[in-house]
């Protein structure tokens, strides 16, 4: 139970919280069903609200973000669905060189590296054309090419599940890895994050945002853009696979799924691996989630029965009652 739940929260909860509030239109497969209460809390102070309704209850909880890693059950999620709406944008000095940028939780990426480049100062323009807000990218160490968020992050505001308390973290005890952070265990959601970032004069910042062009195109070319999560599996860890190509590992898994040769071919109902990128399940209008699954286990199956190994879902999966892909 959290800390001291006053009645001062019952009031302002009845209308912080919804109910049977559609999830469909708030990922980014455009699929599932629907909340049983969703709330969009503004201030720190009303994140633990939610929490006292939510752990009063017995409820399970969800933080969502921009959904844009994330698949909802058909038969959507029988608790509290909390989308923090803490839009936070400040910029504090550091040194000569550096100035510290700290935003909320509800943050969508595009607009805090619009904000750095405005405010001359580079380095996440590295992430341009990612879809997601801060908590997001946090949570999963945002990553493209030898870039990880973790490069730029030096603390964050976190809330904890069970009490409510609020403090203020550093790197290790974020404890990142390649799609890993102290936040996939669930016990502590983010509020804000700090970045340390580089001063930069105006021809450099032009130079950023011609990097940051050049970003997005190369990625509009390689990925789809619409009704779909990304990479659905993570790469493999060295341990797990044999195969080497140049003498290394060989971990990434769209290599494996290349082989199979699902690319733009396997479909279930409306749901399709994407034409662009083997690794990539797409909605083309109409899919369920359960085509969606099916699509996966059919990838997973086939990457097994041919490498022996198992891809494993980096898209977090929300809402089933049984784990849905192979295991
Ligand atoms: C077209 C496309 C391209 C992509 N390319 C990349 C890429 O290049 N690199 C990459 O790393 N990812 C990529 N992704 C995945 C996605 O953009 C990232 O995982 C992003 O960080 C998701 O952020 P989100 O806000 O949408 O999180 P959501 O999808 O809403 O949630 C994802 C997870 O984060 C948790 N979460 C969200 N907010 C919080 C919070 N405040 N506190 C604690 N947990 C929280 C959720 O509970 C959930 O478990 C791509 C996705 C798409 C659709």
């Amino acid at each position: 139970m959290l800390r001291n739940p006053s009645q001062k929260y019952a009031s302002n909860i009845q209308s912080l919280i919804q109910q049977n509030v559609s999830l469909a239109d708030k990922n980014w497969f455009a699929t599932g069903g629907s909340a049983k209460f969703f709330c969009q809390p503004q201030t720190n102070q009303q994140f633990q609200e939610a929490l006292i309704f939510a752990n009063k209850q017995n409820l399970p909880l969800f933080i969502l973000g921009n959904g844009a890693n994330i698949l909802i059950s058909d038969e959507g999620f029988d608790g509290l669905v909390i989308r923090p709406h803490l839009k936070e944008l400040s910029i504090e000095p550091f040194d000569e060189n550096h100035r510290v940028v700290t935003a909320g939780a509800g943050v969508q990426l595009d607009d805090l590296i619009e904000f750095c480049l405005t405010s001359g100062l580079s380095g996440l323009e590295e992430f341009s054309g990612i879809p997601g807000t801060v908590g997001g990218a946090v949570y999963i160490n945002l990553h493209y090419f030898e870039f990880l968020l973790e490069q730029f992050l030096i603390s964050a505001q976190v809330i904890e599940k069970d009490t409510g308390t609020i403090k203020k973290v550093d790197p290790q005890w974020l404890d990142f890895g390649y799609n890993q952070s102290t936040l996939l265990k669930e016990a502590h959601f983010l509020l804000s994050a700090t970045f340390k970032l580089k001063k930069i004069n105006e021809n450099q910042v032009a130079f950023a945002r011609g990097r940051k062009k050049e970003i997005i195109r190369h990625r509009a070319a390689r990925y789809p853009q619409k009704g779909t999560c990304g990479s659905f599996f993570r790469n493999f860890h060295e341990h797990e696979v044999t195969i080497e190509s140049n003498g290394k590992k060989m971990i990434y898994v769209a290599y494996y799924l290349d082989k199979i040769g699902v690319k733009g071919a396997l479909q279930i109902g409306d749901a399709i691996v994407s034409h662009q990128h083997a690794n990539m399940i797409v909605n083309r209008g109409n899919a369920t989630t359960n085509d969606i699954i099916q699509v996966a286990r059919t990838m997973q199956k086939l990457v097994k029965d041919q490498f022996g190994i198992l891809p494993q879902p980096e898209c977090r999966l929300i809402g089933f009652k049984e784990y849905p892909l192979s295991q």
